[in-house]
């Protein structure tokens, strides 16, 4: 299997090609945020679910203004009147509340003045007019969210009013993220000589579980060969994604790839002319998938966005995101790499219509900071030159 580096768009298609898709269980509404539909959810019946009125006040026929009607009864949301209305009548009406037979449609209560059990009408009334049709909103049967749609707060309130009490969705992935380094400290401990902090353990952990995995949690591990081994034997044993951090490069401690080798996990790319990213390694063994992210965080966040993102997504057939701006205009000039495309962390701004992308201030790769405030990655072809203020960039988008 290849050493050479590959590109941005052949890693991804590698990563896709190798991704299973993960069985589907039924939930019930209350557990089904942000999981990701695996059935179609069609509508049980019409919606709504009868004619109604989309307005405070009566129902009756259509018909000219200055009418003096009798109101012969009432039909509130929830409490239908069983009442008739003929020519000459009336029935007070609210919003949501059920059209009664005979009337055509329904006059504002601001259109009328009442007294003595009967209103006298000051406007006039078409047929149809303020009356919500049934099925107008989703008519039954017919699908009211697909299949591959991630459930957030606007579908959930769609397939709760096409009638469901639990949905058909993805199993969640189980990820594991492993960060290896002698170096690492855990979050808010004192540092020793040469000791850093390990920003990617709970970075990754969030990029994981936003992404739609089970509650993802980070280990830590030495640069060891044996615990490296047995810490990702127990990882792929339970986890359909494995993520390891930092030891895939090739230096005397980096002993990820040889641990992946010996435990049986197969190669499908190592490099890909990135920058950040250049080392990520990505192989699988019986349906696990195994990413081997660079240390550097910025490297790690970068290669999950563009590679364990999209796997984490297709695990569950998630359909690809809906991204507002798939290109924009670089405010400043930005260097190119001779051999490496670059992710440059950029904010986006709207300016007299264009989308412009600032760069996000110094982009080395262990410069974390270079994440903050950043709305995508600005992707940077390689290049003898540079690209130019004014010139037209690919976006790709950046998790929460
Ligand atoms: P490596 O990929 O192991 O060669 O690490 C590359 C760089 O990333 C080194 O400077 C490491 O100290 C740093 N690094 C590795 N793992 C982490 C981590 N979990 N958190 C923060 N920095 C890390
Ligand atoms: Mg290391």
């Amino acid at each position: 299997m290849p050493n050479t580096p590959i590109t941005i768009a052949q890693a991804r298609a590698c990563v896709l090609l190798a991704t299973p898709r993960l069985g589907e269980e039924r939930v019930p509404i209350g557990d089904a945020l942000d999981r990701v539909l695996a059935r179609d959810v069609r509508a049980t019946g019409d919606v709504p679910p009868f004619a109604c009125s989309a307005m405070d006040g009566y129902a009756l026929k259509a018909g000219p203004a200055a009418r003096t009607l009798n109101v012969i009864g009432e039909s509130r949301a929830g409490a239908p009147s069983p009442r008739l209305v003929g020519d000459g009548e009336a029935i007070r009406i609210s919003t949501g509340g059920a059209i009664p037979a005979g009337a055509e449609a329904v006059i504002r209560q601001e259109d009328v003045v009442p007294g003595n059990g009967q209103i006298a009408t000051t406007a006039a009334v078409a047929p149809g007019e303020n009356v919500r049709e049934a099925g107008e909103d989703m008519r039954a049967g017919t699908t009211s969210v697909p299949a591959g749609t991630t459930l957030r707060a606007a579908e959930l309130g769609a397939v709760v009013a096409a009638g469901a009490g639990e949905v058909t969705v993805a199993i969640k992935p189980r990820v594991s993220v492993l960060c290896t380094g002698d170096e690492l400290r855990g979050p808010g401990e004192a540092l020793g000589p040469g000791e850093i902090h390990n920003s990617n353990g709970p970075m990754l952990a969030a990029l994981a579980t936003h992404a739609g995995a089970s509650a993802a949690t980070a280990r830590r591990l030495p640069d060891d060969r044996a615990r490296t081994e047995a810490a990702l034997e127990e990882a792929l044993d339970g986890s359909d994604v494995v993520i390891i951090a930092g030891g895939v490069s090739v230096g005397p401690h980096d002993l990820v790839k040889p641990a992946l080798a010996n435990l049986g996990v197969e190669q499908l790319f190592w490099r890909v002319a990135l920058r950040p990213g250049g080392p990520t390694w990505f192989g699988v063994r019986g349906g696990r998938l195994v990413f081997g992210l660079p240390g550097n965080p910025v490297s790690a966040f970068v290669t999950f966005s563009l590679f364990t993102r999209p796997a984490i997504a297709a695990l569950q057939g998630a359909s690809p995101d809906r991204m507002l701006d798939r290109e924009a205009t670089l405010a400043v000039a930005v260097p190119q790499n001779p051999r490496l495309e670059q992710a440059v962390r950029v904010r986006l701004e709207r300016r007299n219509g264009t989308t412009l992308a600032f760069p996000t201030g110094p982009q080395g790769s262990h410069m974390v900071t270079s994440l903050l405030g950043a709305d995508a990655l600005a992707l940077i072809p390689p290049g003898a030159g540079e690209l130019h203020a004014g010139m037209t960039v690919a976006l790709e988008s950046l998790p929460s």
